[in-house]
């Protein structure tokens, strides 16, 4: 077992998971964006999306060439967005804090995995609301890689999991049918019951809980962020909110911290 705690290890890791972290930012936020565009995604190299300029392998360092650049296309001076800076700080802050919660074990790596399938699909839901399907495959195969390695013993990972997916992609479908009778349209995406149901089998039941009521909190926050700021609607639903942003942050942050909140939770009731 890596020690972590140790100050040179510690600086070590802290310091290759957040190059890994906003590497991997970069990459996934260019890839989110050919899938929204319907770009192929095998083909061609990074380029400006105004003047088509090919970026160079200096314009392509994660945040530094945004910085130097000044947030500018070196070729057409066009303002690129803060989103790619934004996207690569945030996932390389999110490795480091996976690496120090899990560990150098093969649940950091699962959780990594699910991490970085989220920060896509979060990603394409924000512009074309859809989640798509194959990520949720990677999900789960990581999922099922990873069970014989976690500690506590496959049979009880799985089980736990079979109950958290059941109980928030089950429940939440059921609700959304339900409200959708009430309201007469289509209250919650069929993207969004998949998520969850994802989510449910790495968090379990009573994590996966938490973790819906924290995604509900932030989906609000999101919400009346977007309101603020201008956010584009949907064209054909203005009234309609990508949740997978919302359920994907609550959700991860759950997977991290929520166990010591569980037990918090039970705590109350022995
Ligand atoms: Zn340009």
């Amino acid at each position: 077992m890596i020690d972590l705690s140790e100050p040179v290890i510690g600086i070590y890791f802290g310091v290759v998971g957040a190059i890994l972290g906003a590497v991997l930012g970069s990459f996934l936020n260019c890839f989110a964006w050919r899938i929204a565009h319907d770009e192929k995604i095998t083909k061609g190299r990074s380029h400006c999306p105004h003047c088509g300029h090919v970026l160079q392998p200096w314009e392509l360092i994660p945040v530094v060439s945004w910085i130097i650049q000044g947030g500018k296309c070196r070729s057409c001076k066009t303002k690129i967005s803060p989103r790619y800076l934004i996207a690569e700080l945030f996932l390389a802050g999110m490795f480091v804090w996976t690496i120090f919660t899990d560990g150098i074990t093969i649940r950091c790596l699962r959780d990594l995995i699910f991490l970085c399938v989220l920060f896509t699909i979060s990603l394409v839901d924000l512009e074309i609301y859809i989640i798509p399907n194959p990520s949720h495959f990677v999900s789960l195969g990581a999922f099922a890689l990873a069970l014989p390695f976690i500690d506590g013993g496959w049979w009880p990972n799985l089980r736990d999991g079979l109950i958290g997916a059941a109980l928030l992609g089950g429940g939440v479908l059921l609700i959304s049918l339900v409200m959708n009778k009430i309201m007469k349209k289509a209250t919650l995406g069929g993207g969004d019951v998949k998520l969850l149901f994802v989510c449910g089998m790495y968090l379990g039941p009573m994590k996966g809980l938490f973790g819906l009521v924290t995604a509900c909190i932030i989906g609000i926050a999101f919400n009346y962020i977007g309101n603020a700021v201008g956010r584009k609607k949907n064209e054909e639903d203005p009234a309609y909110i990508p949740f997978g942003p919302a359920i994907s942050m609550g959700m991860y942050v759950m997977l991290l911290i929520g166990e010591p909140l569980v037990n918090m939770y039970m705590s109350l009731y022995k």
